[in-house]
């Protein structure tokens, strides 16, 4: 028996030949990769079978390949353009920024001014550390907390995406093991040394499970970390009161509670944890802050953040050649100066309004649409997505293969279908995207 999926998996071959047929140019710039970069290339993420679309430039919603191909951007920079590509108000701090010099080995001032920025929009920022990536932010929170708490495990949710750091390569995008109420930990890396004594193990959206988990090593567990939407699970939102359990749980335990904002920053002026109404003790940053520069930062409780301060007798110290370079605080102040509550309006709006439509047009088929805010994905599933183990069930292949025939028709979101919107997202685009993608699962 033929399912719904194999009916786009027959076309394979057709559908690959016109990727190849509008790439060339791609295809051999990807050719060159391969003699200096591994396997061609120097990030993951980016990567796409048979080889990814070169870009030569973006413009508000639309990206230029190195074909010269005007494609529709449904993924930002893996979100982290809320306003689109080479936004005046951004690219003029930006320039003004360069033209002034790019790095000191001094503070200019635009730290303070990003980080007052960000403590007036996050309910639980008293004091920001600005790093250079999101996965550092990650990084230099699981320290904090360690030394905060003198403690070492950091429990993390099975599915849950928190960067490169070590104690959170841990269950990202690898087989579901041991019991979905006690995952165990799984390598998602070669190299890495162990989990043991370093990492333990959650089930997303499983309040009851969590508090067993917890409960039987807390007084181990120095940190909680948590995506208020889990990315990699396919957009997953908590469950409501899953964020507010955490939060009494890890209060319980005297644990430090981190809200991985990273994502989720862009989904309203207070961030996630505005809209959940649930305060964290620290938040991981990056992205939009940035303003399409490399970025990332802790934000939380002075009592915490202050073990790094200069000033204490034992503290994690913290610097980065590039931390707080002038570029990205003046492009970040200028991208939140441009968020106004107002815009977030308008912003989620379009959001619910493509999840809306997506929604119509795959009523009756097995493909879910799940998302928040201006964050949308869709998912080749029946089964609700709530955890890993749920998301693991979804048909990867059929997947991509839409994504392929996506970027073919002109539009572009990650192989796995996240896609988002920004403000510079023209309604007809998304108009035009959600036409598209009902051919392509109609017929
Ligand atoms: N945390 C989350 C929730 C993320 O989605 C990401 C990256 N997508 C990171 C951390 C790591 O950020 P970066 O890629 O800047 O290292």
């Amino acid at each position: 028996m033929t399912s719904f999926y194999d009916a786009l998996k027959a076309r394979r071959a057709g559908i690959e030949q016109r990727y190849h047929d509008l790439t060339p140019t791609s295809a051999r710039l990807a050719q060159e990769a391969r003699r200096v970069l591994p396997g061609g290339s120097t990030r993951d993420t980016v990567i796409r079978r048979p080889h990814p679309t070169y870009i030569r430039r973006g413009e508000g919603g639309h990206l230029v390949d190195a074909d010269g191909r005007t494609i529709v951007d449904l993924w930002f920079n893996a979100t982290s353009l809320p306003l689109g590509h080479a936004d005046p108000r951004v690219a003029r701090a930006a320039r003004e920024a360069i033209d002034g010099g790019t790095a000191f080995f001094a503070p200019t001032g635009l730290e303070t001014d990003l980080a007052r920025e960000i403590c007036a929009r996050l309910p639980s920022a008293e004091r920001v550390r600005f790093t250079n990536s999101g996965t550092e932010a990650v990084m230099l929170a699981a320290r904090v907390a360690r030394a905060f708490t003198g403690r070492a495990l950091i429990a993390k949710f099975e599915g849950s995406y928190h960067g490169a750091y070590d104690d959170v390569q841990w269950s990202v995008s690898t087989p579901g093991m041991g019991s979905p109420e006690a995952p165990a930990p799984v390598a998602a890396s070669a190299g890495l040394l162990r989990a043991e004594g370093r990492v333990l193990m959650l089930p997303y959206n499983d309040l009851d499970a969590t508090t067993r988990v917890l409960g039987g090593q807390a007084s181990e567990v120095a940190a909680v970390i948590v995506e208020p939407i889990a990315n990699r699970m396919g957009m997953v939102s908590p469950k409501p009161g899953f964020l507010a359990g955490l939060r009494e749980l890890t209060a319980r335990y005297r644990i430090v509670l981190v809200f991985d904002e990273v994502i989720s920053f862009r989904l309203g002026y207070h961030g996630a944890q505005g809209l959940a109404g649930v305060m964290p003790d620290l938040t991981t940053l990056g992205k939009v802050i940035g303003g399409g520069f490399p970025v990332g930062a802790v934000a939380g409780r002075a009592e915490i953040m202050d073990v790094s301060a200069p000033d204490r007798p034992t503290r994690v110290p913290h610097a980065g050649t590039f931390t707080a370079n002038p570029v990205t605080m003046a492009a970040g102040r200028a991208t939140l100066e441009a968020l106004t509550p107002a815009v977030f309006d308008e912003l989620n709006a379009a959001g619910e309004r493509v999840r809306q439509a997506l929604r119509r047009v795959t009523s009756g088929l097995p493909l879910q649409i799940t998302g928040a805010g201006s964050l949308f994905k869709i998912s080749a599933s029946v089964a609700e997505l709530v955890d890993h183990r749920s998301s693991m069930r979804c048909d990867a292949s059929w997947e991509e293969l839409a994504s392929l025939e996506l970027l073919n028709e002109g539009f572009f979101l990650t192989t796995r279908l996240h896609g988002c919107v920004s403000t510079a997202t023209r309604p007809e685009d998304l108009d035009r995207f959600v036409d598209a993608f009902g051919v392509i699962v109609r017929g």
